[in-house]
């Protein structure tokens, strides 16, 4: 017997027919002897249509009272769930995240999972239940109710099986597992059977939206084994996302090609070649909260240097402002900034035993004559910034480069 959580996502639960497709699902594992604990997102769409209603009353809407409005999503999934399977026949309990004491920090809107209090689920479990638990939502300390930002529900789940030592975390979603790269891209993308938590997060991180980001953190800190699945599906293994190289099935040199449209470029020319100017520069940028991804500064010469850097294209305009005083008083040429770019990615451990991906990757893309504005490297990736419009044409020419079409070895 083993002790199972598994998440569902919005679309899995968004009308009846899916809350019951997901009770079958949910009894069939109870059936074969499993321990199961449900985690539930709020009907598709619902999450965005509160928000909305908010912002109709409060164009900034008090962090409170948004979560405590938001937390209705999922409260509502929950106990749908667990009278479709009491209408089954099996027994089920619903709770939410202040009920279970999901004990969170107190940032509203993005809180923290500082605790998790197992002793009830556990007690239902003995007895046979189904426990059926609220995602994307905890309370503080205060008992304040609380929720864990956009996507959260992958984090509950993940928390809630690093707590209980599941045997497994299953993240049922409408995709069936992740893939290569975007399959609406690149139609030949194709499933991975594993991929290690280190690409997981390359991958979630550049904009490969399968999981939350903060999930898969967690679950590589609590060494959860985390499976991502379709609930679409009858059969099928997903991705396992493992922890060890060597648990990887799959040898490639090139695990996926991850991109980002959501960044832009600013570059500041003829900047004077001393010490401390970058902090100038950047400093003030991280001051104002705002993060900045790759960082490029060329070799000085004739005492003068540029320096380029990226940051989301929310942060755009306010880097701007920041910049503009601090150009004058360092007495930099110009700035020249663009949002017309986009980030490229190729992911994968097994770079660290090869060589010439680097290589690989430049020739691809010149071949096709597409720019390379910047470029930065980690142990298993490295990323460009090209021109936006050549987006979908770098990662197709890539994918095929890296012979990711193929099926794995
Ligand atoms: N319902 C929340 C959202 O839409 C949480 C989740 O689905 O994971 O972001
Ligand atoms: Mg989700």
């Amino acid at each position: 017997m083993s002790l199972i959580v598994q998440k569902y996502g919005g679309t899995s639960v968004g009308s009846p027919e899916r809350i019951k497709h997901v009770a079958r699902r949910v009894a069939r594992w109870q059936r074969q002897g499993h321990q199961v604990v449900v985690v539930v997102s709020a009907m598709s769409g619902e999450t965005n249509r509160l928000v909305a209603l908010a912002k109709e009353i409060q164009s900034q809407p008090d962090p409170r009272e948004f979560d405590v409005m938001l937390a209705t999503g999922e409260q509502v999934t929950i106990a749908l769930l667990a009278m479709a399977l009491m209408d089954m026949g099996v027994s089920a309990r619903s709770y939410t995240g202040g009920q279970v004491r999901i004990l969170t920090d107190s940032a509203y809107t993005k809180a923290r999972i500082m605790r998790i209090d197992e002793d009830r689920i556990r007690a239902d479990l003995a007895r046979n239940q189904v426990v059926i638990v609220a995602g994307f939502q905890g309370v503080d300390e205060a008992g304040n109710i609380t929720t864990l930002g956009r996507g959260g529900s992958d984090t509950t789940g993940v928390a809630l099986a690093a707590a209980l030592k599941a045997d497994e975390c299953q993240i049922y979603t409408d995709v069936d597992g992740v893939y290569t790269t975007d399959p609406r891209i690149v139609p030949e993308a194709r499933r991975l059977k594993s991929i290690t938590f280190e690409e997981m997060l390359e991958m979630a991180s550049l904009g490969s939206k399968v999981l939350q980001i903060r999930s898969v953190e967690f679950a590589g800190k609590y060494n959860v084994r985390l499976r991502v699945l379709s609930s679409f599906e009858e059969e099928g293994e997903g991705t396992l996302i493992t922890f060890e190289e060597d648990e990887k099935m799959e040898h490639a040199s090139i695990s996926g090609i991850a991109f980002n449209r959501d960044e832009a470029k600013i570059t500041i020319l003829g900047v004077p070649d001393r010490p401390g100017i970058a902090y100038q520069i950047l400093g003030p940028i991280g001051d104002a909260n705002i993060d900045v991804d790759m960082i490029v500064q060329n070799v000085g010469h004739d005492g003068l240097t540029d320096v380029s850097f990226t940051v989301h294209r929310n942060d755009y305009q306010k880097a701007l402002k920041i910049l503009e005083p601090i150009q004058k008083h360092i007495k930099a040429r110009e700035i020249v900034s663009g949002d017309k770019i986009a980030k490229v990615s190729v992911v994968g451990v097994g770079m660290r035993s090869h060589a010439g991906i680097a290589s690989t990757m430049f020739r691809t893309l010149a071949e096709e004559g597409i720019n390379i504005q910047m470029i930065s490297t980690s142990e298993i990736k490295i990323s460009v910034v090209i021109d936006e419009k050549y987006l979908e044409l770098a990662v197709r020419v890539l994918h095929k480069a890296f012979g990711l079409e193929q099926p794995a070895r």
